[in-house]
């Protein structure tokens, strides 16, 4: 069934309303980007940031294009941290930029920070209400339950200007559009606000898992933002089964949850239920954990968290503990800019598209060929507006927002695959420059380089060095871990690096990764780094394999990161030792270039 103006008759009027307003938006979305780009052109004109660029009040697109750069983040560095220390003046935006959203991407090791304003949260909520109303038409009965969401907030901290700084979800969840959102049969979840809202992630976690437990069967869905999460609810039920066994036999809350208000509202839904308590212990003593998902919670209908982009790698992992369930990517969005939808929810996850909304920004794309180009003043690129995309083709995203980001880009690389009516639908292809991540975390190229090399330091008074290394995401346990694969050229083998030595290499490397690598290990979401030290000649024979599979020597690279099955086992047939990091790395909530 697809969203158009042909309802079926079991549509709600609450939902005809919405999908005729998606299908407006979609037929519309050249005129509709038009109008979004005059309106952000005419509220920000006296802009210290547009006034540069003298559009002299012009707010067509050619001017804009002709006069307005094509922007990376630390291109705008200056301006945002002169708001982040205070400068209330209209910089970016005519409008207060009212906090700054932390974005899991970074800059020089640390969070970017994104200005938004306060109506920004308006857009987010058009965004979600779209959401329902097209589930609805694949999955009926969605209002005779509930949702099993484990959703969370984060650490926020203040710039010097007094601006709250923090994760785009965290301030979406502690806004009154979340807190006090009226009632809708088809958004009931299993958690209570003061579970999601508890800053302590572990307790938030226990309490939300022990609310779906206790409500197991009205659950008709679970899901978390983004798989990686749903995993670690899981892997918290393997660890605590007993725990909450117990309490639900009892009735009584774990003495670890000491949050006031999590005890307090917990203490109104936990009752002792000896009968469920045993249910949980019979399914959870087994040893085979196979479909653990529909066996405690049997009227799940789909799983509702996004397996595109990096977590594709944790699609067998979820159908494992599924058994095979749907699994909805439902809205793509980012800390810039929230962009649109996947309106075949129900797909499989290697056939997701987005649409994004005409309504939510000024849309650009750049053909993705030219993206390596240097993009400067001198040479604008030609860049395609968002109704004249082509299908097949891939282009890396830029937006222009009410908040100020002008022609920004986003970083993230989309291939056409259709339209929907005039609104062309994207396949996330991938991010741009990311090499490793788990949950939460972007690794790039240079930023491994630059642990490498900070680690290999402490190989020196062995005469030893890295020759060649690679990468490799593990996500087989969870919480999943980086695993580095190093050759090393040791020149004394009467003095070779100790096991010792080695373990505080791992520990040296993930104190040189990004800040929000170091953040997702504290909270427990990435495990240790490995350093897997392979035979001398392991990387020639990696070299070997890939010519023998057709790549030329000439052009021949040692991938950085790799995830092919067979390299895999040539890597791991290879290994002579491995090693673990001992500790967390440091990481504290006050951004290091704020302090
Ligand atoms: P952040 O700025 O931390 O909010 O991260 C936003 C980024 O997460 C986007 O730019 C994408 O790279 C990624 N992302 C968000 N939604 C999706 C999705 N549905 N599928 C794949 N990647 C996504």
């Amino acid at each position: 069934m697809a969203v158009d103006s042909t309802l079926p008759s079991a549509v709600s009027d609450k939902d005809a309303k919405i999908l005729h307003f998606i299908d407006e938006m979609t037929k519309n979305v050249d005129s509709v980007q038009e109008r979004i780009l005059d309106e952000i052109l005419t509220r920000n004109a006296e802009t210290e940031y547009l006034k540069r660029f003298n559009l002299n009040g012009a707010t067509d697109r050619e001017t804009f294009k002709s006069k307005v750069p094509v922007v990376v983040y630390e291109d705008l560095q200056p301006e945002i941290q002169r708001i982040a220390n205070g400068d209330k003046s209209p910089i970016l935006s005519s409008h207060p930029i009212s906090e700054f959203l932390t974005s899991s991407g970074t800059s020089a090791g640390e969070r970017k920070l994104m200005p938004t304003i306060h109506e920004e949260l308006d857009r987010r909520q058009l965004l979600y209400s779209l959401l329902m109303p097209v589930m609805n038409l694949y999955v009926p009965g969605l209002d005779k339950g509930k949702g099993l969401y484990f959703l969370f907030i984060k650490a926020e901290t203040k710039t010097p200007g007094g601006l709250v700084a923090r994760p785009v979800l965290t301030s979406y969840y502690k806004s009154e559009h979340f807190k006090n959102r009226p009632y809708d049969p088809f958004n009931v979840y299993t958690s209570p606000n003061e579970t999601i809202l508890c800053p302590d992630s572990t307790q938030s976690m226990y309490a939300q898992m022990l609310c779906g437990l206790i409500m197991r069967k009205e659950v008709l869905r679970v899901g978390a933002i983004f798989a990686s999460g749903l995993l670690k609810a899981i892997h918290l039920l393997q660890l605590s089964w007993k725990q909450f066994a117990h309490d639900i036999e009892t009735g009584t809350l774990n003495p670890k949850i000491t949050d006031p208000s999590v005890r307090e509202c917990m203490g109104k839904i936990l009752k002792p239920d000896p009968e469920l308590a045993a249910f949980i212990t019979e399914e959870c003593s087994e040893e085979n954990w196979e479909r653990i998902i529909t066996r405690i919670w049997p009227n799940t209908k789909y799983l509702d968290v996004i397996v595109t982009g990096a977590m594709a790698q944790y699609i067998p992992t979820l159908e494992y503990y599924s058994g095979g369930l749907p699994m909805a990517c439902t809205m793509y969005a980012s800390s810039e800019c929230y962009f649109g939808l996947n309106l075949k929810p129900m797909c499989k996850p290697s056939e997701v598209s987005y649409t994004i909304m005409p309504n939510m920004a000024y849309f650009e794309f750049l053909p993705h060929e030219s993206s390596a180009l240097e993009l400067s003043r001198d040479s604008p690129p030609r860049l395609v507006d968002l109704a004249d995309v082509e299908v097949g083709k891939e282009y890396e995203l830029i937006v222009t927002t009410y908040a100020g980001l002008c022609r920004y880009r986003v970083g993230d690389i989309l291939r056409v695959t259709g339209f929907h009516n005039a609104a062309p639908q994207f396949r996330f292809i991938r991010r741009k420059n990311v090499l490793l991540s788990i949950d939460f975390d972007k690794t790039d190229e240079s930023e491994l380089q630059q642990a490498i090399e900070n680690a290999s330091v402490l190989l020196k008074e062995f005469d030893t060095r890295v020759v060649e290394y690679t990468s490799y995401a593990d996500t087989k346990q969870i919480p999943g871990h980086y695993v580095i694969y190093w050759e090393l050229f040791v020149k004394d083998a009467a003095n070779c690096p100790t096991d010792q030595v080695l373990i505080q290499c791992c520990f040296e490397m993930e104190e040189s990764l990004n800040v929000v690598y170091r953040q997702c290990r504290v909270a427990d979401s990435i495990g240790p780094l490995e350093i897997r030290v392979v035979k001398n000649g392991t990387f020639e024979e990696l070299m070997d394999y890939a010519i023998s599979r057709g790549a030329s020597i000439n052009q021949y690279k040692v991938p950085r990161c790799v995830s092919l099955t067979p390299i895999m086992e040539l890597l791991d047939s290879r290994v002579v030792s491995k090693h673990f990091s001992p500790a967390s790395p440091h990481w504290a909530p006050e951004p290091r270039h704020l302090a």
